[in-house]
């Protein structure tokens, strides 16, 4: 049998790429130019089906780049002049502000703890280009609020606001006009390999763009816009990725059907972690736990060294902890694509796990 993957990124993929990865070969997108009307025509597609799915609204620009990590960069080469700054309670939080400090060194962080929600009501600096946020923080399991991101915006008006959505965007509905740049890779709830991210930007963001006019690198911003005006990247994107995006794209229920299914999931695996007798959420609050990865704390290192082995026995691939919290806890990835029945599996397993 193969096996049950838990991880949150690489993650579990959808059981039908094995079907399109064998169309994209027989059908020649292996080999199709980034350059012709072919690609153009998928490239196009995709991103109006994207639009509609996210509900990205009419006046912003997707874009197709590499890895969310690349996204660090591009905000601080391309929509940062001074500095930005960042609100973080976890490794993916922090490893952002790092990037985005060794490009623009006025760059500030602060690390609010994972028991309080990021505050929107901060003093920022007026020279501040950008605000930071995680909304879905991978390594311990806390999520921003869609409140907090609203009065975030309504109190810095005159800011750039960047969101790293990876391990949300498409597992769960997020306010896309309440911030001016998305972003997130494939390899999470996209339930795709890794190797393609998608980037979202305002028409604030790239009027910023324009007035900096970065232009000294292969994924300047206003290289991608220029380039995404015909649908195309500055580079040779991966045609394979985009091709299986769209596939998946054509099948997934309406993103209000994906939410309502990933919240109910959560409910239930909080609702196992609550109610066992050894497991403990690391979140205890719970306005703050994410619902697309849930962090589960251990009582001893001993304990979670037992239940990876007993699940890894059983075909069941049961997340790392990460960063700070590796020693103590593992992670559930509760990702769309994850069949009903894969999850009655993982869950069948931990609840009968002593
Ligand atoms: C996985 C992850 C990243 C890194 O993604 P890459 O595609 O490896 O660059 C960044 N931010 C968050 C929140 C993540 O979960």
């Amino acid at each position: 049998m193969q096996e049950l993957v838990f991880s949150p990124g690489p993650a579990a993929v959808f059981p039908s790429l094995a079907q399109h990865l064998q169309t994209a070969y027989s059908e020649g997108w292996l080999s199709t130019s980034h350059r012709g009307s072919r690609f153009d025509n998928l490239s196009r597609q995709t991103l109006e089906l994207l639009r509609e799915r996210l509900q990205v609204p009419a006046d912003y620009l997707i874009f197709y780049v590499g890895s969310a990590t690349e996204c660090w960069e591009i905000i601080a080469q391309s929509l940062t002049r001074h500095k930005s700054a960042h609100f973080y309670n976890g490794s993916f939080g922090q490893k952002w502000f790092e990037y985005a400090q060794a490009l623009r060194p006025a760059s500030v962080g602060q690390n609010t703890g994972i028991n309080q929600a990021l505050s929107a009501d901060q003093a920022i600096d007026a020279d501040t280009d950008v605000i930071c946020l995680t909304q879905n923080e991978t390594s311990n399991a806390t999520q921003v609020p869609a409140d907090v991101l609203r009065e975030t915006r309504q109190r810095h008006p005159d800011k750039l606001i960047a969101i790293d959505a990876t391990s949300s965007m498409n597992g769960l509905a997020l306010p896309i006009a309440e911030a001016d740049i998305w972003f997130a890779s494939v390899q999470k709830c996209f339930g795709l390999p890794a190797g393609l991210a998608l980037m979202i930007c305002s028409p604030k963001a790239m009027a910023t763009a324009h007035a900096i006019n970065e232009n000294q690198h292969y994924n300047s911003l206003l290289r991608l816009e220029e380039n995404i005006k015909k649908y195309q990247t500055s580079y040779t994107p991966s045609v394979l990725h985009i091709f299986l995006l769209n596939r998946v794209l054509h099948e997934l229920p309406a993103l209000a059907e994906t939410h309502r299914q990933t919240q109910l999931r959560a409910t239930a695996w909080y609702d196992l972690i609550e109610n066992h007798p050894v497991f403990r959420p690391l979140i205890l609050d719970k306005a703050l736990r994410s619902e697309t990865v849930i962090a589960v704390e251990m009582p001893d290192a001993e304990s979670l060294a037992r239940v990876y082995a007993d699940a890894a026995a059983k075909g069941i691939i049961l997340g790392r902890g990460y960063g700070k919290w590796k020693p103590s806890t593992f992670r559930i990835a509760n990702f769309p694509a994850l069949t009903d029945a894969d999850v009655a599996r993982g869950m069948d397993f931990l609840a009968r796990w002593r």
